[in-house]
């Protein structure tokens, strides 16, 4: 598939100040767009970034069949840029879309669009730890039309903005036992706008409370966690790294998958199964050594510092030898090219390379 360009002949970075600028608030200069419909994907072009225009009607608005996907490129040592396991997020926009009974993007539309549209904005890209540019592509109904169906056109769009280094604070959390993120048979294993919609309100009661976010846990019997606000949730206890199992209520995270691979050729011992409050009050309650921490791409690794359970506040270990450290910058060295990447996980941009 083609991808018309059209660039801007002056771009906005020198006006944009790295020193201080909040996340995802100002687009980059350019943006990928593509149209589907009569049963295909067409019109493919990255122009300069504006902003949408809809009708009223347009099904998204309505009905929620939106979908999306965050990853990040980042400037490697050698000067080189790599975006970040672009395959596997092609993987899951596509699941996502089918679970929302939205068309599958073309791989090389998605692929080499978000690589086409990364090498036009490399200059947004500064070096160092920390620092990426976040994409965001995503995919909105767009047909005109109130009734409740599936609907026939659609629109793709990729976005990007900057992202710096930033010191994820330890999180308080609090374990939901009513409101619930995800049921099996629902929708939690797809990155669909309601889904986040959702979780806000439980959100804001716990923010109430003086916490910054929820530990979901399943819907039925609130007795397993899940994930922890928008991301995954993993804990070391005594040197094991356990995480619950992916699937229908718990979302397969990029950063989950990566972590657990880096954990396992260290050597450690590393188990995907359902995690009890019990357990992890007895854990907590023996003296047990306990890390626990979210892991997503936006802040990769988020320690949590307390974890309010039933009334009683448990504080998990944070300090910097804690060793959910070691994960997180063994998955930096691998993402900035200063270690080998025995996984191919960076697409480097060929291109990029020669300029
Ligand atoms: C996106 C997301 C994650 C993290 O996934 P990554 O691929 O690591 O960014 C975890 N949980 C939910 C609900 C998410 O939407």
């Amino acid at each position: 598939m083609e991808i018309k360009k059209q660039l801007k002949s002056q771009c906005s970075i020198e006006q944009f100040n790295f020193d201080q600028f909040q996340f995802g608030v100002e687009a980059t200069d350019h943006m990928l767009v593509a149209k589907y419909s009569d049963g295909k994907w067409h019109s493919a072009a990255i122009h300069p970034y504006v902003k949408l225009t809809l009708s009223p009607l347009a099904m998204c608005l309505h009905y929620g069949q939106t979908v999306f996907e965050g990853l990040k490129a980042y400037r490697q040592s050698d000067d080189t840029i790599s975006v970040f396991r672009l395959d596997r997020h092609y993987e899951r926009i596509n699941q996502s879309l089918g679970r929302m009974a939205m068309p599958e993007l073309p791989k090389e539309l998605f692929e080499n669009g978000i690589k086409e549209l990364v090498e036009v904005e490399q200059d947004w890209i500064r070096g160092g730890e920390g620092n990426s540019l976040y994409i965001r592509p995503f995919v909105i109904a767009t047909e005109e039309r109130l009734g409740v169906s599936i609907s026939t056109d659609y629109l793709f769009v990729v976005v990007c903005t900057p992202m710096a280094a930033y010191y994820s604070k330890p999180l308080k959390v609090k374990v939901e036992k009513h409101y619930t993120r995800a049921a099996s048979g629902g929708v939690g294993a797809a990155k669909n706008g309601g889904n986040y919609g959702a979780a806000y309100y439980p959100a804001k009661l716990a923010q109430q409370e003086g916490f910054d976010q929820v530990i979901w846990t399943d819907s039925r019997d609130h007795e397993y966690v899940e994930e922890s606000g928008t991301m995954n949730l993993m804990f070391i206890i005594d040197g094991v790294l356990l995480t619950p199992p992916a699937g229908e209520t718990i979302l397969a995270g990029v950063t989950r998958d990566s972590l657990l691979q880096i954990a396992r050729d260290l050597g450690w011992q590393v188990e995907e199964r359902s995690i009890s409050l019990s357990e992890l009050q007895e854990a907590f309650e023996s003296g047990k050594k306990v890390e626990a921490f979210g892991g997503g791409t936006a802040a990769v690794v988020a320690p949590l510092e307390l974890i309010h359970l039933e009334g009683k506040d448990y504080l998990p270990y944070v300090a910097d030898d804690a060793r959910m450290f070691q994960l997180k910058e063994k998955l930096t060295a691998i993402r900035l090219g200063k270690e080998k990447d025995p996984y191919a996980w960076n697409s480097i941009l060929e291109k990029a390379l020669a300029k």
